[in-house]
Parts: structure tokens; sequence; C-alpha cells
């Protein structure tokens, strides 16, 4: 063997042990505080609301559970978000997906509400008890979003920005904030591992990889879900791994038989888009599942984690 190509090796073999040492193990108890949860909890709309507290010291990912964690692509509005935010709730999950900041392909393309997007999902997160998570875009507003989430999301264009990586890091570790970071679609799985590296350096926090669809040669799917990606991961770390079927498909009749791929392929959850309205959605309409085909995805994917003896959360 060439001494260079041992020497990567031998780097990667000390990323991984350290990534192995840094892993969470998780045995936390269920993340809503069932005693806390008021009768009118669920009466978004009434007078006698009150807000459904949320346990600072939780595990997105357990083990024997499946996480999904739901929500539309972007923050449109208030209402929007709390319709959205009932449907989650309702259906019986702890997890809300939204954008605030959204790096758009398109210049010209809805950018996302930004800091009031922020506030809108502080708010909704909280009147529901549903833990959020956003993307964080730039390393200078990383502290301003963790002030209004629980989770940080890195997304697929910036799992390279170290810089953002390292802030992320700093901050998840000091605010007990949790991280998700995407596969970038042209990355390689041991660049994704070197990428935890750069957050978790800066101290430890529960990091989670999403696999959301890499590039290949095939035009008919937005991306390509690299399934394999899971037990490779499994193989190579003890990190949790979750699948975004959404924006690796882009067409919503596709997420519902990826969502069960995944779930039988042994990831450790989903983070899927939903709306009530997917045509009138101001980002990523046409791959958002809607109400009917959010309660079958979420009927099948209690099918098959109930074969492997797994139970959503
Ligand atoms: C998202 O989840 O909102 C998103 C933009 O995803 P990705 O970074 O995978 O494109
Ligand atoms: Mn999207």
């Amino acid at each position: 063997m060439q001494n260079k190509e041992k020497k990567e090796i031998d780097s990667f073999n000390e990323a991984k042990n350290f990534m192995n040492e840094q892993a969470l193990t998780c045995s936390m108890p269920p993340i809503i505080d069932e005693e806390m949860l008021p009768d009118s909890s669920l009466k978004s709309q009434g007078k006698t609301f009150k807000k459904i507290s949320k346990k600072k010291d939780f595990t997105v990912i357990e083990e024997g559970y499946v996480t999904v964690i739901a929500g539309p692509c972007a923050i449109e509005s208030r209402e929007q978000l709390d319709i959205i935010a009932k449907i989650v709730k309702d259906s019986g999950l702890s997890y809300l997906r939204a954008g605030a900041y959204k790096p758009r392909t398109s210049p010209y393309s809805f950018q996302g509400l930004e800091h009031q997007g922020l506030e809108i999902l502080k708010e909704i997160g909280d009147k529901y008890g549903l833990y959020t998570t956003t993307e964080v875009t730039d390393a200078e507003t990383v502290e301003e979003v963790a002030k209004y989430v629980d989770i940080l999301q890195i997304g697929t264009r910036n799992m390279s920005n170290f810089a953002l990586l390292k802030k992320v890091g700093l901050v998840a570790n000091k605010y007990g904030k949790k991280v998700i970071i995407k596969r970038g679609w042209a990355s390689t799985i041991k660049e994704w591992l070197l990428a935890v590296e750069y957050i978790t350096s800066k101290g430890g926090c529960e990091v989670i990889l999403c696999e959301r669809g890499i590039r290949t040669f095939e035009p008919y799917t937005r991306f390509t879900l690299d399934l394999s990606a899971v037990p490779v991961i499994k193989k190579l770390s003890k990190l949790p791994i979750i699948i975004d079927p959404s924006h690796a498909v882009g067409q919503s009749d596709l997420v519902v038989p990826l969502c069960r791929a995944a779930i039988a392929v042994g990831a450790d959850g989903l983070i899927v888009e939903i709306h009530y309205d997917p045509p009138n959605a101001l980002c990523d309409g046409q791959q958002a599942l809607d109400r009917k085909q959010t309660s079958e995805m979420l009927s099948q994917i209690n099918f098959i984690s109930s074969v492997l003896g797994k139970k959503v959360k």
C-alpha cells in the first residue's frame, strides 16, 4: 500500500474512533411530559389555550424508536405553520421542521421569512409542545437561530462550509442544541463523516446524519436517494442517520414508498415535507405530502417499524 493511501486510511480510522467515543447512547424517556399537558392543549384555536412544556433534556434519536420530523419546506405565515403544526401534533409526532432562511437555487424564488419566520416557529413550537428544527445558512446567524429552535439543521449546500460547522458545534454545545447534518449532494460518505468531526471537535452535542439524495446521471428524480448510506454509516460509526425522501425524489407520490424503504433499511428516522395545500405552497409544494398522504405514510411506517420492534415517535 502506498504511504499516502495508508496515511489517509489512518486518519479516517482516527476520525471514526473519535466519533464513536462522541456518539451518544440513546436511552431517554418519552420526550413530552404527559403530566404537563393541559386538557386544552390541542385546542389550538380556543381561547383556553395553554403552552405545552417541552423537556429541555431530550434526545432526538432513541433506541427502539423511529423519529419522524415533519413540516413545511418554509414558514409562510403564522396561520400556515399553525395548521401544519396541528397536523403534526394530531398525528402523534413531536418534531416540527420549517425553513426560515431558505437557500434557494434561484435568487428569484421565495427566500423565507428569515427572522420573522424564527419568531413564528418558536411561538408555534411552544404552542403545540413540538421540538423544532430549521436550517442555519451562515456562521453569522447561528447564535440568532439557536435562540429560537431546538435542533440546528445544516443543509446539503453547506455540508462543507467549515466555518459554519465549527460555529454550529460551538453554539450547539453551549446551548444544548442538537444538530442535523445533511449529506452534501456531491459528497462521499467519508467527507460527510469528516464534516461531523468539524462539529464535534468544538464540543459534544447530539449529531444526526441525514441522507437527502445525491446527484447522479438520473434526471427523473430530483436527486438519487442513496439508501445504502444507512448500513454503511451503521458499519462505520455509531451515529444516528435519518432519511429525507422529500428533497431526494422531489415528487410527493414517490415519497411514501421511500419512507417505507428507509425504515426497512434501518434508518433511525425521517424528515418529511408536509403541507395542507401543496399546490399553493410557496416552496417545494410538488414534493409535500398532503393530509391524506401524511396519514398513509404514518400508518405504513408504523406497520414496518412494529415488525422491526420499533415505535414511531
Ligand atoms: C430543507 O430541508 O429545507 C432543504 C433545503 O434541504 P436540503 O438542504 O437537503 O436541500
Ligand atoms: Mn424544501
